[in-house]
C-alpha cells in the first residue's frame, strides 16, 4: 500500500459513502475517526469501509507493483491457491477459470499445469504488456463487467483485489452472473478477525490526530475490509454457499518488499506473524463459495 498522502478532503466529496453497499439503506456506524476520513462498519453484515471511498479519480494500478517483486513468495502463494482450486473445483468438472486482477497471470499458468483453461483480466497496462510477451492471449486489459458473457466460466478468482474496488457489490453480481450453476468463487482479502487488524486499529485510536499512521485501510487503496462474519452474510445474501474458509499470512518477503522497515519493525512484524499463526488469527482470509441455483 502506498503511504497516505496529504490530499485535500472536500466536504462535498463525490466519494462519500455513508450506507453499506451490500445491505442497501443501512447507515454504517463510525468505528474509527482519522484526520481525513472515517472507517464505517455495517451493523448488519459487519463489513468495514472508508468514507470517503477515495479522495480523487486518480487511479494507479501499478501502485501494487511491490507484490510482483518477490517471485519466491508468489510461487509459494500460487501453490497454495492452486491446491485450494483443485480441491474446490476440480479441472474435470470446472475447467474454465477467470482470474480478476491477475497481474502477469502466474496463478493461471500454474493452474494450466493441472488442466485448467485460464483467462485473466487486469487494469495494469504494464502487467498486460508483460503477460502478452510471455503467454500471448492469457491476460486482457479490463475487469469483471458486462463484457464477460453470462454463465461462461466455472471459476472466478480474485486474490487481494476486491478490497480495492469502489463497488465490490457489483463485482459479486457479475461473478454470480458469469458463473455456471455450481460454479466456484475464490476470494482472498484482508481480514477483520486478525491480530494485525486489532493492532492497526489500536494504533489508529492512540494516534488519532496523526495523519501518516497506517491502519491497514485507506481511501483509494484498501477501501473495504471483510472477515469471516462479513463474507458469510454477504455471500449468503447473494446465493453463494461458503465451502471453505482459511486464514493465511502475508509472506514476510512481500511485507519487506513494500517498505524498508527498521530492525525493531522487522522484529515486530515477525513476532506478530508467528503469534497470528499460533492463534490462527492471520491477517488474510482465503475462501471458496459455490454459486447455488
Ligand atoms: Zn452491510
Amino acid at each position: 500500500m502506498p503511504p497516505p498522502q496529504d490530499h485535500a478532503s472536500q466536504a462535498t466529496s463525490n466519494f462519500d459513502q455513508v450506507d453499506c453497499v451490500f445491505c442497501a439503506g443501512r447507515e454504517g456506524e463510525v468505528t474509527l475517526k482519522r484526520p481525513k476520513f472515517v472507517v464505517r462498519r455495517c451493523p448488519q453484515c459487519a463489513v468495514m469501509w472508508c468514507d470517503p471511498l477515495r479522495f480523487s479519480d486518480a487511479f494507479n494500478p501499478d501502485d501494487e507493483a511491490a507484490y510482483i517483486e518477490t517471485p519466491d513468495a508468489l510461487d509459494g502463494e500460487n501453490e497454495d491457491r492452486v491446491a485450494i482450486l483443485t480441491h474446490a473445483a476440480p479441472p474435470a468438472t470446472h475447467p474454465k477459470v477467470l482470474e480478476v486482477g491477475c497481474m502477469h497471470g502466474d496463478f493461471l499458468l500454474r493452474a494450466a499445469k493441472e488442466g485448467y483453461e485460464g483467462r485473466g483480466l487486469d487494469l495494469s497496462q504494464t502487467a498486460v504488456d508483460h503477460a502478452a510477451k510471455v503467454s500471448p492471449g492469457l491476460v486482457s486489459y479490463g475487469t469483471l463487467d458486462a463484457h464477460v458473457p453470462d454463465a461462461s466460466v466455472n471459476v472466478v478468482a480474485a486474490f487481494n483485489v476486491i478490497e480495492h474496488m469502489d463497488a465490490p457489490h457489483e463485482f459479486l453480481s457479475h461473478a454470480r452472473r458469469v458463473l455456471r450453476p455450481g460454479g466456484i468463487l475464490i476470494l482472498e482479502t484482508p481480514r477483520q478477525e486478525s491480530i494485525y487488524h486489532h493492532v492497526m486499529f489500536g494504533r489508529g485510536r492512540v494516534f488519532a490526530n496523526k495523519r501518516a499512521v497506517d491502519i491497514g485501510i485507506y481511501p483509494g487503496t484498501h477501501i473495504f475490509k471483510f472477515g469471516n462474519r462479513a463474507w458469510r452474510r454477504i455471500l449468503a445474501d447473494r446465493k453463494f454457499e461458503v465451502t471453505s474458509s482459511r486464514g493465511k499470512s502475508t509472506p514476510l518477503s512481500q511485507l519487506f518488499a513494500k517498505r524498508r522497515p527498521s530492525f525493531v519493525e522487522r522484529a515486530a512484524i515477525v513476532s506478530f506473524g508467528l503469534l497470528a499463526k499460533m492463534t490462527r488469527l492471520e491477517n488474510r482470509l482465503i475462501l471458496t463459495a459455490r454459486r447455488t441455483p
